[in-house]
């Protein structure tokens, strides 16, 4: 008898010693079809419309497939080798029309239906309620319920805003493309670091010209823009990037990029999408699966921001200006000199070296300190575990209770390699839920690009490097300390997509806190703890032009939300909305010819349409809750942390996030902690 494909066991730890290449084919063709036969069987006339005959046979036929394809993706992303890859990207095509046809089939939205108004509702859990109306939302976002002859309309905006899109990211990418200024006196070069140069002058020689290449690309672009003392240089590249995918075309730009038409028809057709599902704008669609409620709701939040924010902002811009006068003799700053007069006040003012302070943060330390972190918050004991792994690196640990009882494990894979993909992420390999034979406990992947080891000394991290493993411990705990007992709503999983970064970026906070930092710091080479003073200057230069940076962000989520709440492209173009918001909360107004919206690919071409505000949301979420603790004088407060995990972390996406925020908080959310650690305190 031959062994049986491992990925057909569907449930567990992924057995990672035993899983190959060949076997993704047949396992998962095998559970498509299974997949395939069971929805076709469960959206039978027949079967009865209740949780026990179809969501839980559903969910329990779904999580067989999406474990052995989350297996998949994970080693497709881990180990990267051309077996896998081939396996991978076979499969993927499959996999994806299944999933799209299953958000597409109106008898699974029927089934559904059934149960909403069935006498059973009223008895589920509020987990399977939560479920079912979430289920309901998103088949009526995609035009489930429309009537008959609207269908074909809606099916076409669908379509031409995909294309729209793609097109929108083309034109800029074109665009940014075709400017290169290529420099032949290194005179011209003064200021830029020796390795800028060097790309520059291997740009060059891959291009077959004499001399030094740069171009609109951030690599090239941003330390021009930083370092050259040249201005005229600055302000050429300023002008090309600013007038991207625009109908300026003297930077190279061509007429058949400009983004303009593009942008209104985008609107146009969002306006006409949100309409047929019967709202009064896209940005109302856009909110009904967020935690914002409404446009007026997050209009109020970004421009209370803005006017605590703006009197920072303007300290910024005076002490850049007093800064360029005095030791720059600039008298006029003009916008391409921002970035440059910024760099010389960062170095006179807050530098620190990175490499130093990296010496503190040594491998065994910084992880003792999360964990101790995790300890001490939420009252758990993280110990080592073995389990097969896909790379020799990588560790495995178990989360028990204080009564010894499993919770949740997870993997760290630390390192870089090349068969690694770039970046941090977390991934779920087993979701908490209940099962005939009990809960299933949750399993997760912690994966970053760190550097290795070297000789005999544990690695070091930048400090960077200890909040972005703390980023996604965030995300991590989120998922193991879920007690959901359904998958739909487990974890990670059905939380508000503006709200979820909230237990990621709270983590972050303990890299700030110096009680942690002074025990979680070691230098590698004398085994001193991070000195204060050093760390008084990383403070400081985090929070350097803080109110600048808000402003910016605030500008352009305040744009945003109103492009897709209250715009009229009959009485206003799009850049006339944007000089009002400039005129309301910018600091420093850019030329009347810069065309930001013509390259603002997030909400035109990407998924942050009405959603950009996100980014500034989650952030006061985390600071807020974080300050929770701040508050008790300790930030390792136990019982703060007990209700933080009570209320936040482990009920996943049971209830509306805000729900769960003021049941920790016992309050709205309120911007001010997050401008208190932006240092943007009221004197
Ligand atoms: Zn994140």
């Amino acid at each position: 008898m031959s062994s049986p494909n491992p990925l057909l066991i569907a449930s567990g730890l992924p057995p990672f010693d035993r899983i190959t290449p060949e076997h993704v084919q047949p396992a998962i063709r095998q559970l498509l079809a299974e997949s395939r036969s069971l929805v076709e069987s469960l959206t039978q006339p027949d079967t009865p419309s209740t949780w026990a005959d179809f969501a839980a046979p559903l969910t329990d036929g779904m999580e067989r497939l999406s474990w052995a394809w989350g297996i998949v993706g994970h080693l497709h992303s881990v180990n990267d080798i051309p077996a896998w890859r081939d396996a991978y990207n076979t499969m993927l095509p499959e996999v994806t029309r299944f999933y799209s046809e299953l958000g597409q089939n109106l008898a699974l939205f029927d089934k559904y239906k059934a149960i909403r108004s069935g006498s059973e509702y009223a008895g589920l859990t509020q987990a399977q309620k939560k479920i079912i109306d979430n289920e309901i939302r998103d088949f009526r976002l995609s035009g489930a319920e429309l009537p008959e002859a609207d269908k074909p309309r809606f099916q076409a905006i669908q379509e031409e805003l995909a294309s729209l899109a793609a097109r929108f990211s083309e034109n800029v990418l074109d665009a940014t493309n075709a400017f290169a200024e290529i420099i032949t006196d290194e005179a011209e070069l003064d200021g830029l670091p020796e390795d800028i140069k060097l790309a520059a002058r291997a740009a060059a020689e891959a291009a077959g010209v004499e001399g030094w290449k740069f171009t609109l690309q951030a690599p090239s672009y941003l330390p021009v823009m930083q370092y050259a003392t040249n201005q005229a240089l600055r302000a050429r590249m300023y002008r090309a990037s600013a007038t991207r995918a625009s109908e300026f075309s003297d930077s190279g730009s061509k007429p058949e990029w400009d983004n303009s038409g593009l942008m209104t028809r985008i609107l146009a057709l969002r306006q006409e999408e949100a309409r047929l599902l019967g709202y009064h704008n896209f940005a109302e669609v856009s909110l009904v699966s967020k935690m914002a409620e409404t446009p007026a709701q997050v209009l109020a939040f970004l421009r209370d921001m803005a006017a605590k924010a703006k009197p920072y902002a303007e300290k910024d811009m005076a002490e850049l200006k007093a800064f360029a006068a005095s030791e720059l003799g600039m008298a006029e700053i003009e916008p391409w000199d921002v970035a440059f007069i910024s760099e010389k006040l960062l170095q006179a003012r807050y530098a620190f070296s990175e490499q130093e302070v990296k010496q503190y943060f040594t491998e065994p330390k910084v992880i003792g300190g999360l964990f101790q972190v995790i300890e001490t918050l939420f009252g758990v004991r993280i110990k080592p575990d073995t389990a097969p792994v896909w790379d020799d690196s990588v560790r495995f640990y178990r989360l028990e209770n204080p009564a010894g009882e499993l919770v949740g494990q997870f993997y760290m894979d630390l390192y870089a390699r090349e068969t690694k993909r770039g970046g941090a992420w977390m991934d779920e390999a087993v979701t908490r839920r209940r099962t005939p034979s009990g809960i299933q406990t949750p399993v997760a992947y912690l994966n970053c690009n760190f550097s290795k080891p070297l000789g005999d000394k544990p690695a070091t991290f930048t400090h960077d490097e200890v909040i972005t493993l703390f980023h996604e411990a965030g995300h991590g705990f989120h998922h193991l300390l879920t007690q959901v007992e359904e998958l739909g709503v487990s974890g990670i999983r059905g939380v508000e997509w503006d709200a979820v970064e909230l237990p990621s970026q709270f983590l972050e906070n303990f890299c700030w806190e110096w009680a942690v930092l002074k025990d979680m710091t070691c230098h590698v080479d004398t085994g001193a703890p991070l000195p204060r003073a050093l760390f008084d200057k990383m403070l400081a230069a985090k929070n350097f032009q803080s109110g600048l940076m808000t402003m910016r962000q605030l500008e352009f989520s305040l744009f945003d939300m109103l492009l897709h709440s209250d715009f009229n492209p009959q009485t206003q173009t799009v850049m006339d909305l944007l000089a009002e918001v400039r005129q309301e909360v910018a600091v420093l107004i850019p030329p009347a010819w810069h065309r930001f919206p013509n390259s603002f690919s997030h909400i035109f071409a990407g998924g942050y349409g009405a959603g950009y505000y996100s980014y500034k949301w989650a952030e006061v979420l985390s600071a807020d809750a974080y300050a929770a603790f701040e508050e008790t004088g300790n930030p390792l407060d136990q019982a703060t942390g007990q209700r933080y995990q009570e209320e936040i972390l482990a009920m996943g996406g049971v209830r509306p996030a805000l729900e769960s925020f003021k049941a920790f908080r016992g309050r709205e959310p309120s911007p001010d902690a997050l401008l208190r650690h932006n240092g943007m305190i009221p004197a």
